[in-house]
Order: structure tokens, then sequence, then C-alpha cells
């Protein structure tokens, strides 16, 4: 068997949606699990369309997301060069062999020839369709005679190549996902292959590139399930049959409620990305959200992704691009669309949140903790408050269950690095009673008895002696949390204590005592 290699082919003409994403990651864990080539092309034939920076982006997305391609634009390989742009040499033999061979044809129509048909199809109730009724009355190479053709053309008379689709013929290929997938050519038109502009369109760069790049899988969207038949057609008409390569359309990525594509407008509509990465539209400076700018981890992403369309038959949701590629298969993706959902997507976040290592998860955290606290010590006039990096990994060990992302530890864990200043007002009146000032006091002296400030060590000395001296147990912890953290949240009381440190504690102790009024 031949070599396996698939290509990933998105035209650079804005971000890439994560349906785009999807389909690059397909591709990727396919040619890795058959030890084969992923490819990079990027198909910029339509000028009109090209968006400045989206090859770029595209480029960035994919590194992010850790499925980086073997071969291709950017990236190297004997097949080159991968942006269409730089093969417009390539094709027009391609277009001569197929006119040669009675496949194609020149059509010669204007677009206000082309309008006036439509109009005059329309009139009657009828669309236009460029095919085997119509091509006779228009201006083509089929219904002008050779002379009149030559004269036209070496006039300078602008033109396109047309396939001349071919009338009455069932064309079925055995797609990997949906099986026998038949079309009649009389529903087809004749498509143009080689435009006015001297570039071939996507039809055209795509079946030669392809061919020419020795791909052995076409792995894409549904969108292009139309355009299979003309494809077929292609390589049998440019003698390509035996090396046409395996097709595979992807369900489509459908939105969280209601019906319907998610597409690249519904994004942050519906309050969630649709790009990988943050997106500014370079004509309108509109900016798109994306996953990587939200917080979320390319693994958590892939793996959502994955599971888009493709399933391991098991129950296992958790999957490392390692583990994905041993278990992915086309044999399993669905012919159905799949709903985004946006809650598992976090849900994703927070496993690998969670799973994640305490110094790495440190390390994201410390940059967000200088930046609130430089912001914080802006506005002070005295000391200024500093944090102690060791008990970094602690304290994101002690929280990281409460978020899907490191940017909400700062909600959860603020108190270790700020005392409060101000007591939620609610737990003040539930928990601060008349004789509780006191009851701080005399915390704040045992407190300062103890000498290995441990957490175990604090909680035996503290339980004990509420114990001893017939105190209740809530009314003492809820008093100490809300004097500590300043509102009833956060993880163990005396994990926290041992933490800020018995200095600490005593002060914020003592700053409760003076402060908290009911
Ligand atoms: N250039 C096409 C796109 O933008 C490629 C489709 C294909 O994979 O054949 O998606």
């Amino acid at each position: 068997m031949n070599k396996i290699r698939v290509r990933f082919a998105p035209s650079p003409t804005g971000p890439l949606h994560m349906g785009g994403v999807r389909t690059a990651l397909f591709n990727y864990l396919f040619a890795k699990k058959h030890g084969g080539d992923f490819l990079l092309r990027i198909e910029d034939t339509d000028q009109k369309r090209f968006v400045p920076g989206a090859e770029e982006y595209i480029v960035e997305s994919l590194k992010w997301c850790g499925i980086v391609p073997d071969e291709g634009a950017g990236f190297g390989g004997d097949l080159g060069p991968y942006h269409q742009s730089q093969r417009k040499d390539i094709y027009p033999a391609y277009c001569e062999q197929l006119i040669q061979s009675g496949w194609a044809y020149y059509a010669f129509d204007t677009s206000e020839e082309l309008d006036n048909a439509r109009t005059a199809f329309e009139a009657e109730n009828k669309t236009f369709i460029y095919n085997r009724y119509t091509r006779e009355s228009l201006k083509n190479s089929i219904s002008l005679d050779d002379d009149a053709v030559k004269k036209l053309i070496d006039a300078g008379t602008p033109y396109v190549i047309r396939f001349k689709m071919p009338h009455d013929v069932i064309v079925s290929n055995e797609d990997l996902i949906r099986g026998k997938v038949s079309f009649n050519t009389n529903d087809l038109d004749d498509k143009v292959l080689f435009k006015a502009d001297g570039l071939p369109t996507y039809h055209l760069a795509n079946v030669v590139d392809d061919y020419l790049m020795k791909i052995s899988h076409v792995i894409r969207g549904e969108e292009w399930l139309p355009s299979l038949p003309l494809h077929v057609l292609l390589y049998e008409a440019l003698g390509w049959k035996d090396a046409m390569p395996q097709f595979a359309h992807l369900p489509l990525i459908l939105k969280p409620v209601g019906k319907g594509k998610l597409s690249k407008r519904d994004g942050d509509k519906l309050g969630f990305p649709v790009f990988p990465l943050l997106w500014t539209d370079p004509a309108t400076g509109e900016i798109s959200s994306g996953y990587r700018e939200e917080g979320y981890f390319p693994d958590a992403f892939i793996n959502m992704l994955a599971l888009l369309g493709w399933n391991p038959g098991t129950e296992q949701e958790i999957f490392s691009l390692e583990e994905l590629t041993q278990s992915f298969g086309l044999e399993r993706v669905g012919k159905s669309g799949s709903k985004f959902d946006p809650e598992k997507t976090k849900w994703f976040n927070h496993q690998y949140l969670v799973n994640r290592d305490n110094q790495m998860l440190a390390s994201d955290f410390e940059k967000e903790i200088e930046n609130r606290l430089s912001s914080i010590n802006r506005e002070l006039e005295g000391n200024k408050i500093t944090f102690d990096r060791a008990s970094l990994p602690t304290i994101v060990s002690l929280v990281k269950d409460r978020v899907n992302f490191v940017s909400e530890m700062w909600e959860q864990s603020s108190f270790f690095f700020v005392a409060p200043s101000d007591y939620d007002a609610k737990t003040v009146k539930k928990r601060w009673k008349e004789d509780t000032p006191q009851l701080m006091t005399d915390l704040k002296a045992v407190i300062e008895t103890i000498e290995d400030f441990s957490s175990e060590n604090c909680e035996e000395i503290i339980k004990n002696w509420i114990t001893e001296n017939e105190h209740n147990m809530g009314a003492v912890m809820n008093a100490f949390r809300l004097s500590i953290v300043g509102a009833p949240k956060g993880p163990h009381m005396f994990d926290i204590i041992a933490i800020i440190g018995k200095e600490e504690t005593l002060a914020r102790l003592q700053h409760a005592i003076a402060h908290i009024n009911r």
C-alpha cells in the first residue's frame, strides 16, 4: 500500500473556525495513526477573498494545538510549492489536456450576458444553469466553430474554461464515513475550472494538487460533498482514476441550541469563542475571542474537538493527543452533525487543570497575581504587598478543584495574598455575635503560643482548645474564617493559616476584632 498522505487545505480568507481545526485534527490523527504524512496546503487562488494575516493565523493555530504539519507551506517538503498562488504555471497544461480530450471548453460569455440569461430564465420561473441544455445557446467553443473561437482568443477576448459535465451519468464514490454516495450528472452544472484572471478555481487546483502531492485520503468537511462528483470526474478525465484518493466527508458541527451549523458569525454572540485564537479583523478592527486567550489549554480544546463527531466506542472521555492518535479511526466518525457544547468544553478544561502539575499552574498563575498586586499596590501609600512564590504550588493545589481556568484562581485565593479590608455583611450578621470579639481574642492568645505552625499542628492545638473550653466549634471556626478570609469561602482554614503564617494570622484577627461592627 502506498504511504498515507493527507492534507489540510485551508483558504486564507479569515481566521480558522474551530470546525476547520477539527478537520486539521482528524487529518493529523489519521496520518499519525498510520505512520503517514500530514500536509498543509494554502489554497489561495481566489485573490478577491484573500485576507492579510489569515495564513499566519492558521499556522499559529495549528502550532498552538500541537497538530504540526510534516510538510507544506512553511514546513518544507519535496512536492511544493505548497501555496497554490505559487503554482500558477502548473495548471494551464492540465486545462489544455482537458480541452484536447473534450472534457472542457472555452466560454466567452461576459458577466452581462450571463446576467441576461439568468433574468430571462427567472422571467419564466426557472433557474439558469450553465449545462448541457443551455451551453449550445451561449458563447463558447461548443456553440461556436473553431475559426470563431480562434479569432476570439487571438483578439484577447477574456474567457474561462468550463468542465463539460457529461449527461445522464451516475457518479458514485465509496465515502469512508458515509458509505456509497451517488450523484446524477444531470443535476450538475458546467463548473468553471480556470478563470479569466489566469488562475484555476478551487476544483481544478485542488484535484491537480492532491494528485501531484500524492494525497491518499481527502478528509474534509461535509460542505464539500456536493463538489465530489466533479472531483471524481476530473480524476477520470485527467486519466488519474487509479491514483484517486479515498474521500471522507466529516459531519457538521452544530450550534448548541436550535438548528444549523455553527458558523463563524455565531461565536461571541452565543457567549463562547468559535476561533482557536483571538482574531482582529484587519479591515474593520473587530475583535473575535479565541480559546487560547480565554484561558483554555490546547490539549483540553483538542480533546473536546476530537469527540465532536468521533467516538472511541468506550466511556473514556479524557484523551491526550498521543492517546487520540492510538484510538482514532474514521470508522467511528458519525454521519450526522454533533452539537457543540460550551459547558462541556469548560468541563474539559477543568479536568485538564485539575490534573496539571502544580508547579506549571503556579507559574501561569504568577503572572495574574503580579498584575493584580501591582494594581492594588499602585493605590497603596505605605507598605506594598509582596508574595511568597514558594507557597504558590500549594495555594494552587488547594483551589484548583473549584475553577475551570487559571484566571478564576484569583477569585478563589486572593485572601492568601491580600488581607480582607472589609467583611461580608451577611456573614457578619450571622456569625459575629456579642461574645465573638472576646472569643477571637482568646483564640489569638492560643495562636501566639503555637510554635510549629503547620496545618496539622495548628488544627490539633486549636481544636483541643475549643473542646477543652467547651466552645462551640462552629461559632469559633466561622468567625475565625470571617476574620482571615473576609467571607465564608476558601479551603480548609488550617491550610490557609499555615500558608499565610502566624504573624499574618494574628494581624488579621486583630484587625477583625477592631473593625467588625455588628
Ligand atoms: N480550500 C478548501 C477549504 O477552504 C479545501 C477543501 C478541501 O479540503 O478539498 O476548505
